[in-house]
């Protein structure tokens, strides 16, 4: 779990307020990626994926929120990569009632119907 408290974030804050209307930090669930496409920057993380739970990353979430920010932004190489884990991580963002936007990487065909209502919250 980051140190958030040792950070300045009210700059940073103010910064992404001023840019782009509202403020966002990062939070990374997991790193690595099996795929190979050639644009990519991949190796900066590997192919080797590995993966923080979901209750784990929502207590981040909840501690992101507590400091005031108002998005999330995930910095995954893919976040969708495992089923079952996003929709896990969404049922425990709905669960726990963790109100804040947030946008992520992924790829097109790590994802679906489901998986994408659930992360939008549109049938969730
Ligand atoms: S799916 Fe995304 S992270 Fe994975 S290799 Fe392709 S561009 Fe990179």
């Amino acid at each position: 779990m980051p140190s958030r408290e040792l950070f300045d974030n009210n700059g940073y804050k103010e910064h992404y307020t001023k840019t782009f209307g509202y403020t966002i930090t990062s939070l990374i669930t997991s790193r690595g990626c099996p795929f190979k496409c050639d644009f990519c920057s991949q190796p900066v993380f590997g192919n080797t994926f590995r993966a923080r739970s979901a209750k784990n990353i929502v207590d981040e979430m909840q501690s992101i929120i507590a400091f005031g920010y108002d998005r999330i932004w995930f910095a995954d190489d893919c976040l969708t990569l495992n089923r079952d884990r996003i929709l896990e991580i969404c049922r425990e963002i709905t669960e726990r009632g963790t109100e804040i936007e947030w946008e992520c990487l992924s790829r097109v065909d790590t994802v679906d119907r489901e998986v994408v209502e659930n992360m939008s919250r549109l049938d969730a």
